[in-house]
């Protein structure tokens, strides 16, 4: 269990409890090393691996390192043992763009035209990229220490989504009032459409301090976004009405395209000169009291299996390219319990790891024992001084395509195997991304 004021991975001390997320807790922490203030994410491996979600997790870390921009929250490093995931991300410390919302009601439209902006370019840049959030909500919206608002997880909806056999991806996991219709109903969609909408929506809570859609019961919240049924409220200005009109459209085919957005007067020209009111008409409070401001969240709970949302893959090509170049992962599997293994990260598949570890034995005259389950067991031909060196390579499938190798002694003198693994290191590096845990080894 993690707990505040532990070390992790020697270079991380854990504050505290940030948020709790759909797949993990996000905590605090601080660099040992620069002192810098970091969130980090956790993942249990275990869980994501059996829920089949490795391929998942690949996306998630490939899309964080392909976005960098400045209103999208940055990932620093991804880090791995056996068990978790970390990711180590920027810290936001305004938390919450929503709990704004909450404390004060609503905010202006100068305050909301100013996220909004923000919002917009977040999601621009990462459409420009071919990265699609797929599950914009408030969470997501996050401050930093100057206020500027960053979108984070771009990429994690993947994480709550599971493959269907018709191709398509099944969101266990949605935010039915964020969500657009189009998704809603199944139909296969345009990811960045569907992002414009859930961008909508936030716009409107900004302001009215409730959400567009909201009814007794989920089935209606439905039909009312399908049918695009709500209403401004009168304190806003035409403007900014006419825009939410264009965005909040049933239609994708004719909602506004972020192009449209920009081109708006309200997005250009912001709200100057509109009068912004603080608090709520009596009529308007009686709209709103049907609509708490408190349901502008997410609930955490799953949504009812028959209206889940779908969403579609919208990563190929990026991913491969980001796979293919410069995409660092060395600081991924870092054990730290164990320091007497050497280890090593591979990206080639696991039949190419074994029949190359078996190339390497024949050639230093090792003998390999068994091969099963992913363990291939080898064993110098002659005794040593302490009987024969027995050791293991075990490999460990973090996502389909890497893969952790672990090497370990199991019997015979220390000095020997370590001289053997001098020989085999360099013979293994057409299959190595990069060693781990061996530095502090050579030293011991
Ligand atoms: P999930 O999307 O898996 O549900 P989130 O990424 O939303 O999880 O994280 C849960 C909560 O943790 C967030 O709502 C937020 O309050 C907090 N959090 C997440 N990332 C950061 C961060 N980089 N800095 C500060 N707080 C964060």
């Amino acid at each position: 269990m993690e707990s505040r004021g532990k070390i992790l991975m020697e270079r991380y001390e854990l504050g505290r409890l940030l948020g709790q997320g759909t797949f993990g807790k996000v905590h605090y922490a601080r660099s040992l090393e620069s002192n810098q203030s970091v969130a980090i994410k956790m993942l249990e491996k275990e869980k994501m691996l059996s829920a089949g979600l490795s391929e998942q997790i690949r996306r998630e870390v490939t899309t964080m390192r392909l976005v960098a921009h400045k209103n999208v929250v940055q990932l620093h490093e991804v880090m791995a043992t056996r068990n978790k995931i970390y990711f180590v991300m920027e810290y936001m410390k305004g938390g919450e763009l929503f709990d704004k919302v909450e404390k004060g009601g609503k905010l202006t439209e100068v305050a909301a035209h100013k996220y909004f902006h923000q919002l917009i370019a977040a999601v621009d840049y990462c459409h420009s990229r071919g990265v699609y959030h797929r599950d914009l909500k408030p969470e997501n919206l996050l401050l930093d220490d100057n206020e500027n608002l960053k979108v984070s997880d771009f990429g994690l909806s993947a994480l709550s989504e599971s493959k269907r056999l018709d191709g398509l991806l099944h969101t266990t996991c949605g935010t039915p009032a964020y969500v657009a219709p189009e998704v809603i109903g199944k139909r296969g969609y345009d990811g960045a459409k569907s992002d414009i909408w859930s961008c909508g929506v936030i716009l409107f809570v900004l302001v009215a301090g409730y959400l567009p859609f909201e009814a007794p019961n989920l089935m209606d919240m439905y039909r009312k976004i399908e049918q695009g049924q709500f209403k401004c409220p009168s304190w806003l200005s035409q403007k900014l009405q006419k825009l939410l009109y264009k965005i909040l459209d049933p239609n994708p085919s004719t909602r506004a395209s972020i192009q449209k957005i920009k081109e708006s007067s309200w997005f250009r020209k912001g709200p100057v000169g509109t009068l912004t009111v603080k608090g709520r008409t009596p009529s308007e409070n009686a709209t709103a009291s049907a609509a708490p401001t408190a349901g502008v969240r997410r609930s955490r709970k799953k949504a009812d299996g028959d209206a889940t949302p779908l969403a579609v893959t919208n990563l190929n090509a990026f991913e491969i390219i980001s796979f293919s170049t410069g995409f660092d992962l060395s600081g991924l599997f870092i054990e730290e319990e164990c320091r007497k293994e050497a280890r090593f990260t591979s990206d080639k598949p696991a039949a190419a790891i074994i029949s190359k570890l078996e190339c390497v034995a024949k050639a230093l005259s090792l003998r390999v024992r068994k091969k099963d389950n992913g363990v291939v067991k080898m064993q110098a031909r002659k005794e040593g001084g302490n009987g024969v060196v027995q050791f293991n390579a075990e490999i460990f499938e973090i996502t389909a395509s890497y893969h952790l190798i672990e090497m370990k002694q199991t019997s015979g003198d220390p000095l020997e195997y370590r001289g053997l693994l001098e020989d085999i290191r360099p013979a293994l590096k057409d299959i190595v991304r990069s060693w781990h845990g061996d530095d502090k080894q050579q030293q011991e």
